[in-house]
């Protein structure tokens, strides 16, 4: 971990917590957990991102695939402005692994349809829900 980009977060975003953990996580409103992955710099600045686009809670899997998309986008603005190198693959990579765990906790264990989820954050089956 970069001491200086954390220090320097530190003092441009007082009001943020820091906290130490396992993985990298953003827990709205304003808390920052540093995990222990690499790469820790590009990580960090895409927390921060979920931070700066005020993302606050989801209750869609899609809502939370769009917050990430943003986070990510964010991140590159960030990695400009603090001199972090932005590493594309990097991102894809997290997009894809999230889609792919998307699909696979949408799809219907008994029939195998794609569901859907209503706001409540329940998956509905179009073929045995109904
Ligand atoms: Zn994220
Ligand atoms: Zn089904």
């Amino acid at each position: 971990m970069n001491t200086v980009l954390l220090e320097r977060l530190g003092r441009e975003y007082p009001e943020l917590r820091l906290r130490k953990g396992r993985k990298f996580l953003f827990r709205p409103p304003k808390t920052i957990i540093l995990g222990t992955e690499e790469p820790s710099d590009l990580l960090l600045l895409h927390e921060l991102g979920h931070y700066l686009c005020g993302h606050v809670s989801f209750n869609t899997e899609p809502e939370r695939l769009r917050t990430e998309c943003e986070a990510w986008e964010k991140a590159r603005e960030l990695c400009a402005m603090y001199g972090v190198p932005f590493d594309e693959d990097f991102a894809q990579q997290e997009l894809d692994s999230y889609r792919d765990w998307l699909d696979k906790k949408s799809r219907c264990p008994s029939c195998g349809l794609t569901r859907f989820q209503t706001q409540d954050g329940v998956f509905h089956c179009p073929k045995c829900d109904f």
